[in-house]
Formats: structure tokens, sequence, C-alpha cells
């Protein structure tokens, strides 16, 4: 199976390829040609199986070109207790009547953006020997926060690649910031820009197509690649937990095969929420697919009307990763939506590019609202609805989750569907420990990231996890800080230092 660009047809490539590169030479984002279909037989197949099991069969329809030797190797690898502290990899919580959360935090950095970013360190050396033998790999990132330590812990010494990370130097918590600053690792590099996330992003994707620097990298016998959301290789393992939890809970007698669940994804740059679709679409039996936003609220707009416009306020919230304004992986949805209308789609992202806004058409705004359901919240509500699932179900969640712990229950107020529910539960609790706290009615005026943490343990009953009590005592490493302009400048010596 090929992959094409979203913004030209014509441009069609195998995995290998589309992860090595992760995004296309005129920056649309690569998507499979088709989508592949799971029956009954193969979900059913998974319920006995372990997450490295299920993920292997789920990449073997994807990564067709990679050898059923490489898949295990890369699943196997990444999915292990070495680097999770659950045998399960991700846990499923029972909160209430029907209502899952689905904990995706149980790897080395309490986030998410492990279970991809684990994996793909492997997916990318494995591509690299099949499509650009001999040169190293740089990875550039943006990061709102978890991404950015995720790469790091994934990719700190991999031999053949280097990593490079960027984030918004007032836009992540203390713990994301201690986390990021004190990496170990002989080939990592972390520096604040002085912009919000967008401001980030948008600079990593001017190095990827600056076709001087790159000239100036063949050099150096070095190419770049992307960590981010729009590689291939960060959103294809995010398809397999969704999959995955359906078989958990068809094994565990919780629902029945076919029985259709809901979906709610706390959601920023639109790549969780792409991937519980894309497990839709491959046969999963699910009902909406539920869009959970914080203030930042462009994309619960866009669903609800079909205009994208980012022309607003920025807001920067207590649930920091997801304060973004341009959602890059709707993108890929659109795409699909389109029937694979490569015009239409540059059309209106090179209408995003110029104006900040474009308008999709009633047809794909129907599909839109059949498949998608959309609504956000601010940090007052986010507190809220904290204290209430602590109080009501002895649950501490995050900010992130709680966002969209909040919005499935305007969903339900609103639409009255009992249908059984998943919410994705995309950090642990103690990586945003002051909010946390605050909401569950603590005080953490004039007090650090690490006195806060030991209150909230006391006042919950609940611990840390170890890697974040770690950061206390590493030395910080980085403490550079540059406008946007001054970016590209960073990676070149920082290669060059190498
Ligand atoms: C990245 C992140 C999100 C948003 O995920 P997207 O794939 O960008 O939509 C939500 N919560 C947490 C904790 C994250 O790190």
């Amino acid at each position: 199976m090929n992959y094409k660009s979203t913004r030209d047809n014509k441009i069609s490539v195998t995995s290998a390829k589309a992860i090595a590169q992760g995004l296309s030479e005129e920056g649309g984002l690569f998507v499979p040609e088709s989508i592949p279909q799971l029956t009954k037989d193969d979900i059913m197949a998974l319920c006995d199986k372990s997450y490295p099991e299920r993920a292997y069969e789920i990449f073997r329809r994807y990564l067709t070109d990679f050898t059923d030797d490489e898949i295990k190797y890369c699943v196997n690898g990444a999915y292990s207790t070495k680097n999770f502290d659950s045998e399960s990899i991700s846990e499923i919580s029972h909160l209430y009547n029907g209502t899952y959360i689905l904990e995706l935090w149980h790897g080395p950095t309490c986030a998410f953006k492990d279970m991809a970013l684990q994996i793909l360190p492997y997916l990318l050396s494995c591509s690299a020997k099949k499509v650009i033998y001999g040169k190293d790999i740089a990875i550039l990132v943006a990061t709102s926060g978890d991404t950015g330590k995720a790469a790091l812990e994934g990719f700190k010494d991999v031999p053949g690649t280097s990593i490079t990370v960027f984030y918004p130097e007032d836009g992540v918590s203390d713990m994301q910031k201690r986390q990021m600053t004190t990496q170990e690792g002989g080939n990592v590099n972390v520096c604040a820009v002085k912009g919000n996330f967008d401001d980030c992003q948008n600079g990593v994707k001017a190095i990827f197509t600056d076709a001087a620097l790159k000239a100036e990298l063949d050099k150096l016998g070095i190419t770049f690649s992307s960590a981010n959301s729009i590689n291939w290789g960060r959103l294809s393992p995010q398809i397999v937990y969704y999959i995955s939890a359906y078989a958990s809970l068809v094994q565990s007698g919780d629902i029945e095969y076919g029985e259709k669940v809901n979906i709610v994804v706390p959601t920023g740059n639109f790549g969780n929420i792409l991937a519980a679709y894309y497990a839709k679409e491959m046969g999963l039996p699910v009902n909406k697919l539920i869009c959970a936003s914080n203030a930042n609220n462009v994309l619960t707009d866009f669903i609800n009307t079909g205009v994208y416009d980012r022309n607003r306020h920025f807001y920067t919230t207590i649930s920091p990763s997801m304060d973004i304004l341009i959602s890059s992986n709707l993108e890929r949805l659109l795409y699909h939506l389109t029937g694979d209308n490569d015009k239409q789609i540059a059309e209106w992202f090179g209408k995003l590019a110029k104006d900040g806004k474009y308008e999709v058409t009633d047809d794909v705004k129907a599909k839109i609202s059949e498949l998608f359901w959309a609504g956000c919240c601010d940090d007052e509500a986010t507190k809220g609805a904290i204290k209430q699932a602590f109080d009501e179900y002895s649950y501490l969640m995050d900010t992130h989750t709680a966002v969209a712990y909040k919005v499935y229950s305007d969903y339900k107020a609103a639409t009255g569907d009992e249908t059984k529910t998943i919410i994705a539960s995309t950090a642990n609790p103690y990586k945003f420990g002051r909010a946390v706290y605050e909401a569950v009615g603590g005080e953490t005026a004039g007090t650090d990231e690490f006195t806060i943490i030991e209150k909230l343990e006391k006042h919950t009953g609940t611990t840390m996890p170890a890697p974040l009590a770690a950061t206390k005592t590493k030395p910080v490493r980085f403490t550079g800080s540059v406008d946007k302009s001054g970016m590209s400048k960073v990676v070149l010596d920082f290669l060059k230092s190498r």
C-alpha cells in the first residue's frame, strides 16, 4: 500500500518513505491510499492477544513494505514493561455506568504521546535503512509540551539520529519545562521560543522547506525528519490503542462485539482524534467521535459551522497541550471526506496560510456532523470537572482529560445519548500538578511545583509517578531562548557541532 500527498495526488510513496520524510515536499501530508478493513473475526482474534501483538496486526496492514520481522522488532522494542509501568501498556478504568477512561499515559513521560513516540524511532530507523541509506536523521520537533519530552525520550542516544526540540517559552507547565530542560542523552538539543506553539510549529515547517538549509545539511550527510503528529509514523500507532481498547472491553465482557461506543478525545493538533476516525473507518464499531477543546475552540466552531477561522484570541490555558489554533491533522480528514480531492485541499490550506480562514462545502459539513460532535470548556469548568470526578468517583484526572470529561457530560445533556463511551485520558494528573491541586481545593500561591506535588499526594492519597519524581534532582542542561527568526540557526549550529 502506498501513501499519497493530500495536496498532490500524483505523489505516491511507500510507508518507509512517508515516515522517513515526514511531510511531502509541497507541504501536503501523507495519507494511506486506501483504509484497510478489519472484519469481526479480525477484531475478535485480537481479544486474547498482548498489546504488541495487537499492534503488529494493525501495522502489518499499513506498513506493507516492512517485513514481518521488522514490524515485530518495532512493536516488541517499543511496547514492553521496560518503558511502560503497565503490563497492558494502556489501561482502562471504569468510571461509572458504561463510561470508561482509557489511560494512555503509562509510558516514560506520563503522557499519551509515548504511545507513538516510543515506537517512532524504531519505525524511522527501519524506514531510513530502506530509503535514505547512509544518512543521519535530524529530528525537529515543535512542542506544546508533551511531544517534546516524549520525543526526547524516544530518540535519546538512538544511533544515526539527533533531535532538536522547540517549545513556547511561556506555554508549558513547570513540570513539562523541567522534564525537557533536564533531558539526558548525547544527541539531544532543547530551546525555548519567544512565542506560542503555532510560532514554534510554523518555524519548524519553514526550516523543513528551506532549500538552502537542506543543501547545507546534504553536505553534512544529514536529512531532516519530523516527529510531530504530521508524521504517519506518529499517527498509525495511535490507531492501535482504540482498537485494542475495544478488544479489551469485549474480552472483559463490558461490551458485546458489534456494540458501538463513543470515543471522546481532548484535542489540539487533531492527531489523536483522527486516529480514532481511522479506527472507525477500518471497521471498529464506533458511534460518535467527540472532539473536546479548551478555550482555544477553533475546532468546536469548525465542526459546528464548517468555517475554520484562526483569526481569534490565543489563550494560554491550564491544558497547554491543547493551546493550538492550527490543527494540522485536520487536513488528512478533509482529504478523505472530499473523496481525495487534492486540488480542493491545496486551495483551502492555501487560504488558511494566507487569510487564516477557509470554509468547507455543504457536503463535507454534512459528513463532519455525521461523524463528530464538538464542545469546549474554559479553565474554570475544567477545574470544576476535576473536582467533581474526584469527589464523586475518587478518580483524579489531569486538566486535558478533564476537558474531555466535561465536554462529554455536555454531550450527554445535549443529546441524551446513553451509548457506552471511552474517554481518552492523555496525561497523568501529576504532570499538571499545580492546576490539579487548585482544582481539588488546594492553595498554591508562592509554592514551587515539587512542594505542590507533595501536597497533592497527601490531599488525594495518590502518588506521583517515578519518572516525574526523578526530574527533581536532575541538573538543568538547556537554558537557550530565541525569537522565531533564530530557530534555523539553532538547528544548524547544533548539527554542525556534532
Ligand atoms: C498532545 C496532547 C493533546 C492533544 O492531542 P492532539 O493529537 O494534538 O489532538 C491532549 N492532551 C495531552 C496531554 C497532550 O499531550
